[in-house]
């Protein structure tokens, strides 16, 4: 017998959580009517627990803890497929940000490695102002634990001098510094 997985939509509905996405995001999630542009064109869907799509209707119905709990949140590459497909312009890729910036904050973190990648990703900007590749590499594979993911492209990146063993200076170091500690300012004062 085929088993048909439901969800009650109608119970548990977190209005905060709606408001709250709105005022982040500055999108009308209202305005999704279920097309299914999104996810026709999401190169990850077939990764996501629910379809892009789908978490546009969790999120219509306030379905907080599923959202966050949800793996497609932190597998969403961002490559923005969906904000342009919208028949709505609701900027969608946005509020998969804005989703994952409020999953961090109230510590719901279902990809833990993917967390791990971001935080060795945004540690390196702040530093240097731009990404300086060596340094999220390890500092990936130390906080991850994976020392030696891969380490098989090393030698292949390195010959064609993709991989830079110093940072590369930047000017404007200091104003990307500034824009980070003016956004953990911002989440402190949150309370
Ligand atoms: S931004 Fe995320 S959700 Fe949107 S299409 Fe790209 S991977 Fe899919
Ligand atoms: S493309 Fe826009 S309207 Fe269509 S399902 Fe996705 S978010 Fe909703």
């Amino acid at each position: 017998m085929e088993i048909i997985n439901t969800i009650n939509l109608t119970k548990d509905i977190d209005w905060e959580f709606i408001d709250q996405v709105r005022k982040e995001s500055g999108q009308d999630t209202a305005l999704c009517y279920q097309c299914g542009n999104c996810t026709a064109g999401c190169p990850y869907t077939e990764f996501f627990d629910y379809p892009v799509n789908q978490i546009m209707r969790l999120l219509q119905t306030g379905q907080k803890k599923m959202i966050l709990n949800s793996r497609a949140i932190w597998l969403c590459a961002t490559c923005e497929g969906c904000t342009t497909r919208c028949p709505c312009e609701i900027d969608v890729a946005h509020i998969m940000d804005i989703l994952r910036i409020i999953a961090r904050r109230e510590n719901y973190v279902s990809e833990k490695d993917v967390k791990k990648f971001y935080d060795s990703f945004l540690a390196s900007m702040k530093h240097h102002g731009r990404v300086f590749e060596m340094e999220v590499l390890l500092g990936y594979n130390l906080r991850s634990g994976h020392f030696l993911t891969d380490a098989d492209l090393g030698p292949k990146v390195l010959g064609k001098g993709k991989l830079h063993f110093l940072p590369t200076r930047i000017k404007g170091k200091d104003q990307v510094a500034r824009i980070f500690e003016k956004f953990y300012e911002k989440e402190k004062n949150r309370g």
